[in-house]
């Protein structure tokens, strides 16, 4: 990514500054909203978070201006929860998600030198969280962003009701999350490259064409992750003004051969059992 001067609002992330726009916070909120909570009984369940360790939903709390709790709490959530959001809304729902459990990871003091030291203290402007933060200001409004959403949303509409589940992959800066009857796959900053790719395109279709369960949809995210660390691209992104750009198309970078003890791990991850159709055929 390529770094023009930006309008990003200058902030500590402190518990006195909301955390999605920088402004003065007036409350704390959840990062998995209530009705979340309640509706598949989160409260004392854990989540892994990268560092190894687990925390409870009903922990992870952000501090929140008036503006953003209403925005951000109040119409996104009410979106995401009646089922009928548009994928720049489901984008900006992931955007929260993916930054706020980043936050915590840091908050937390994961995968940092300096041990003691908080977000405030070691963020720089070339930090991944830092432009992660220009991310953020779309989701408060203060940005604006082109294309939008913009990454790739993906959307699966099951037709019965599955457990919640929810996986945050820092790396890819990717989130899935299966909401009851409805299941989100969302690359954060990819600007839609995995949506544009043809033959991530053509599975996506092909899936939404037939009669398709959780597993399926699961294991197109492990297929998309394995795709994402195959190929690397370079995507030309500006941040000017209020703006992020992305202008051209992305560019490929380099290519791996396809690692089938990886995909395997990835699938184990996910909870799912790949086999590889050429070992069926071989074997005797
Ligand atoms: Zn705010």
């Amino acid at each position: 990514m390529s770094g023009i001067k930006s309008d990003l609002i200058e902030f500590d992330l402190t518990k006195d500054k909301c955390f999605v726009c920088g402004r003065k916070a007036n409350t704390v909120e959840h990062l998995f909203p209530k009705w979340l909570q309640h509706k598949f009984n989160l409260w004392d369940q854990k989540i892994h978070i990268p560092n190894e360790t687990t925390i409870s939903y009903k922990q992870l709390l952000i501090p929140l201006c008036k503006k953003c709790n209403n925005e951000v709490y109040g119409q996104l959530e009410n979106k995401i929860k009646s089922g009928n959001a548009s994928d720049a809304e489901i984008w900006r729902w992931a955007n929260k998600m993916h930054f706020g459990l980043t936050l915590k990871n840091q908050f937390l003091e994961w995968d940092r030198k300096n041990p003691g030291n908080k977000i405030g203290d070691i963020i720089s402007p070339s930090d991944p969280l830092e432009q992660s933060r220009h991310f953020l200001h779309c989701v408060s409004g203060d940005f604006t962003c082109s294309p939008d959403p913009f990454g790739s949303v993906f959307k699966f509409q099951l037709d019965y009701e599955e457990d919640f589940n929810f996986i945050h992959i820092i790396n890819s800066q990717s989130i899935y999350a299966c909401l009851g009857d409805v299941i989100y796959i969302v690359f954060v900053k990819d600007g839609q490259t995995m949506k544009e790719d043809i033959a991530i395109k053509e599975d996506y279709e092909s899936i939404l064409s037939g009669k398709y369960k959780m597993q399926d949809a699961l294991f197109f995210y492990a297929k998309c992750i394995e795709y994402m660390d195959r190929y690397t691209y370079s995507i030309p992104i500006v941040f000017s003004g209020k703006q992020i750009l992305k202008f051209g198309k992305a560019t490929l970078r380099d290519e791996k051969p396809f690692d089938k003890e990886k995909f395997s791990a990835i699938c184990n991850r996910f909870g799912i059992t790949w086999i590889d159709s050429n070992d069926i055929n071989k074997s005797p």
